[in-house]
């Protein structure tokens, strides 16, 4: 597996639109991106597949561990909460990443992002450490200093100097030494006031999870529905992070979107379900198409654990081996036992009792019913990031390939890519652009829920084929000389560029089967 070019797969996503910078006319704005028209539908593609695995038919119908068909309800809850839910939740107090600023440059840092180059001996000699951003353009420049000064280097991460030490460090991008302010707690929370007054006691925060508002109206879905733990409550929509340091396109941004859900059960089943979303999680990603080595689940060390977490059933990530990440791997998913933290937080601080009645559990009584248990559920959430999500399968589908007419084309799985199939006339004439017409709005009618069906009479067929092979688009269909008489269309395959001939009145079968619709 050798390392895809993250600039030639932005300059990609940019020509095809996939991706644009937000605001790009202005100048762009750090940490936001917008998706262009290929882009938009391949995120809602994405977002409908996770909506109809987890919510319309969890797991594909795979029952759970209690051998009983999964139950998951969905929820739109609100960006704005009262201001109480953020402190309930922890991220008032403790939402923080360590910034440090350079007071030469201007530029902000996240403390634990900055490695240091040192001398491999120990020895410094009143020579000052060489900070750098990993992949970032001073990682070269700072390297080259430090070999200058020590010969042989290593590298080690800037918050294990001591804070005397923050003086003799020269800044990623900085010409004088010391210009490192030490860190200091940075809350990520965006904060925006409510009504006209503004006053502080007006502010309100963007939220930067989904999953709070699924803890906050627990106790209604439980009321107003018929559901029963154990089961899942599931949502998505935008979150908000002042990240101190966006990057690496769309994966640290500072709107993003998630999809999260909330899975209640009782504690003694926690460890049950904990397994099973492991395993159907990672298993999803694997159906999109992201399966193989870039691919991998890492259950989290236990120092690494979040305070509520600790004794529970465990904590992992579901990886994706990005070419910015090469040859490691970055964040897609989390899977996470939280215990009930999050309930027994909001309990605790809006004074009101969500326990949960199960009529299930407690002893037998003498009239053979069950005296019931009341109490706070545990949770498992997987919290997945769905611009992440599109990131992975943009970086998974870029192949380079000199021998095609598209030499770099978009291996998108059928069931997420935006463009479903093409249709196009051989040449411009002879009845073929009006049988290729009637092809393209028969299979639009039937597909254009799950994407775009294109039909273009431009340019060679091969620089179509080629245009398509870029855009994603798994299969094109072309009316050519043949097609009048043997009422047959060519198919073509993008992956592998072979060409068939199929019925003309068999090509929406074919394509359904294809895309997982028949
Ligand atoms: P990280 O360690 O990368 O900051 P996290 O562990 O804080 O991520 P969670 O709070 O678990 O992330 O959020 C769940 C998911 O939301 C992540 O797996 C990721 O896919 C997505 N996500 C979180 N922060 C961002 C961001 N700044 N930009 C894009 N996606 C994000």
């Amino acid at each position: 597996m050798t390392k895809k070019s993250m600039d030639k797969i932005m300059a990609l996503s940019k020509r095809r639109g996939f991706v644009y910078q937000a605001s790009e006319i202005y100048g762009g704005l750090n940490g936001f991106w917008d998706y262009g028209p290929l882009g938009a539908q391949l995120k809602k593609n994405l977002r409908d597949a996770w909506w109809q695995d987890m919510v319309m038919n969890p797991c594909g119908g795979k029952p759970g561990p209690n051998g009983e068909p999964v139950r998951i309800v969905p929820l739109d809850t609100t960006i704005i909460q009262h201001p109480k839910v953020w402190e309930a939740s922890g991220h008032v107090a403790g939402f923080n990443d360590p910034q440090i600023d350079c007071r030469e440059t201007k530029a902000r840092y996240r403390a634990d992002h900055v490695l240091v180059y040192g001398p491999k001996s120990g020895e410094r000699a009143g020579k000052p450490w060489f900070a750098y951003m990993p992949d970032a353009p001073s990682e070269a420049k700072q390297l080259k200093k430090a070999e200058k000064a020590f010969g042989e280097v290593v590298s080690f991460p800037l918050t294990q100097l001591t804070k005397e030490d923050y003086a003799s460090v020269l800044g990623p991008d900085a010409e004088k030494v010391g210009s490192l302010t030490e860190p200091r707690a940075f809350n990520l929370m965006f904060k925006t006031y409510i009504g006209a007054t503004a006053t502080e006691d007006d502010v309100a925060y963007l939220r930067p999870e989904t999953a709070q508002g699924i803890f906050v109206q627990f106790k209604n879905v439980v009321d107003t529905t018929r559901v029963k733990v154990p089961f899942g409550i599931a949502q998505t929509g935008k979150s908000f992070r002042n990240e101190v340091t966006p990057r690496n396109f769309t994966f640290r941004s500072r709107e993003f979107e998630q999809m999260e859900m909330e899975f209640f059960c009782h504690e003694s089943d926690a460890r049950d379900w904990y397994k099973f979303w492991r395993e159907a999680r990672m298993e999803w990603w694997k159906s999109l198409g992201l399966e193989g080595e870039n691919l991998q689940l890492r259950e989290h060390d236990p120092e690494e654990l979040a305070h509520y977490a600790k004794n529970g059933a465990g904590v992992c990530d579901v990886e994706y081996r990005f070419p910015f990440t090469y040859p490691n791997f970055g964040e897609l998913e989390g899977v996470a036992h939280r215990s009930n933290f999050d309930l027994s937080e909001h309990q605790k601080h809006s004074r009101q009792n969500l326990e949960y009645f199960d009529a299930d559990r407690g002893e037998l009584l003498p009239n053979g019913a069950k005296k019931g248990e009341k109490y706070l559920p545990h949770v498992i959430e997987p919290a997945a990031g769905l611009d992440r999500g599109v990131l992975a399968v943009l970086c998974e589908a870029f192949t380079e390939d000199a021998s095609r007419p598209s030499p770099e084309l978009m291996k998108i799985h059928p069931r997420i890519a935006p463009v479903k199939a093409a249709v196009f006339p051989l040449v411009n004439k002879e009845g073929m652009p009006e049988t290729s017409e009637k092809l393209h709005q028969e299979l639009s009618k039937r597909f254009n829920r799950f994407g775009f069906i294109e039909h273009d009479v431009k340019q060679s067929i091969g620089k179509r084929y080629a245009r398509m092979d870029e855009a994603g688009t798994p299969f094109c269909f072309t009316v050519d000389g043949e097609t009048a008489g043997s009422q047959t269309v060519t198919v073509r395959n993008r992956d592998t560029g072979t060409q068939e001939r199929i019925a003309l009145d068999q090509v929406g079968t074919w394509l359904g089967e294809r895309l997982g619709l028949a």
